[in-house]
């Protein structure tokens, strides 16, 4: 059984994002309230069940899948879920987004469970700001993993960065600096406004246009048609070509036209849109389903022709989206 999976404005979906938790070892004051519930374990997908979805959607057309969070690593059996998911006939790709910090001890049996790309979080080079953003989290340890990952042959290894004012909006050049050094790319996000994190984000929203025009205050940038297939816009650096400069900005720029994505939250929710709360319960299709996906996918199929046509995040940072990105799948 297999039918390209179209939304209702003809966009192809051939990426799919899988949150396998949504536990984290930090609790960055972008994506967390300090105090977090986390879900109790009936309610999250089992790790055949999630084995199950990345099937389904792969044998429709889906040819690259990223495991996400919540913090992957923290789920028990992550490396046989990724053996078992780069192994289904189909699938391009299968990558990580990753905190970094169990690097040293996964970056070796990702690589070999057939990742092929890991995005790394970082968003401060100095202990102590990196300990405020995360709340609990060591710089090392993320740098250690960071050279881990290396070692291990990943290649184009790249860094996010979210950008918020007072807080890292002065480490822009450092972290810039530490991609070329590295050999990395590094891609800079705009926060968004999703869940009651504790703290006001009226006044930290810091631009693209803004990174872009610090960055430009030590490096030529160049103009690239380069696209990963994702929200990424991505510029070149004058005399360093190893290291690509991505902005994610969805405040100031809408991607939504060419939207090839869905994803899947470690309750079983599939989400059309990041910036959006409408969702199918694929927990309670795939347990009500054991043995027969075509009723699955008649509802994913179904659901799709409601992806909206794109989001609007208002820049005032009011919190339209009450989850909260760790239960997202960012
Ligand atoms: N724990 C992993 C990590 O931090 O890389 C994976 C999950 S995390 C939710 C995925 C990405 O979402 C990270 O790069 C993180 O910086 C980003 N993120 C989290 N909350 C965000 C927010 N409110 N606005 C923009 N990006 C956010
Ligand atoms: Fe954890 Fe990633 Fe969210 Fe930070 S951004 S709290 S590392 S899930």
């Amino acid at each position: 059984m297999s039918s390209a999976l179209i939304d209702g404005f003809g966009r192809k979906i051939d990426y799919l994002r899988l949150s396998v938790t949504d536990r984290c070892d930090f609790r960055c004051i972008y994506c967390m309230a300090e105090d977090m519930t986390f879900l109790p374990r009936q309610r999250i997908l089992t790790l055949e069940e999630i084995h199950r979805c990345a099937e389904l959607f792969v044998a429709n057309g889906v040819r690259k899948i990223r495991l996400t969070g919540g913090e992957p690593l923290t789920r028990k059996g992550i490396v046989g879920l990724c053996e078992n998911i780069s192994a289904i006939p189909g699938l391009n790709e299968l990558v990580m987004t990753t905190n970094g910090s169990q690097l040293t001890k996964y970056a070796q049996p990702l690589a070999d469970a057939g990742v092929k790309r890991l995005n790394i979080s970082l968003d401060s080079l100095c202990p102590e700001k990196f300990k405020a953003m995360t709340r609990v989290g060591d710089l090392q340890q993320v740098l250690n993993g960071i050279q881990a990952a290396r070692q291990a042959g990943f290649k184009r290894l790249k860094i996010n960065s979210v950008i918020i004012q007072g807080h890292n909006d002065d480490e822009i050049l450092a972290l810039t600096d530490y991609a070329i050094e590295n050999q990395l790319d590094i891609t800079f996000i705009e926060e968004m406004p999703l869940g009651h994190v504790g703290r006001s984000r009226d006044t930290s929203l810091f631009s693209s246009d803004q990174v872009r025009d610090n960055i430009a205050e030590r490096y030529t940038l160049l103009d690239s048609t380069e696209n990963s297939g994702g929200p990424a816009r991505y510029m070149r650096l004058k005399d360093h070509s190893a290291t690509r400069i991505g902005f994610i900005s969805p405040h100031s720029n809408n991607f939504c036209s060419t939207c090839n994505r869905v994803r899947i939250t470690v309750e079983g929710k599939l989400l059309l849109c990041l910036g959006n709360e409408d969702s199918l319960d694929l927990l309670a299709l795939l347990r009500r389903y054991p043995l027969s996906d075509e009723p699955v996918l008649a509802n994913i199929h179904r659901a799709l022709n409601n992806k909206p046509e794109k989001h609007h995040f208002s820049s005032d940072g009011d919190v339209q989206i009450v989850r909260f990105m760790n239960a997202t799948g960012g």
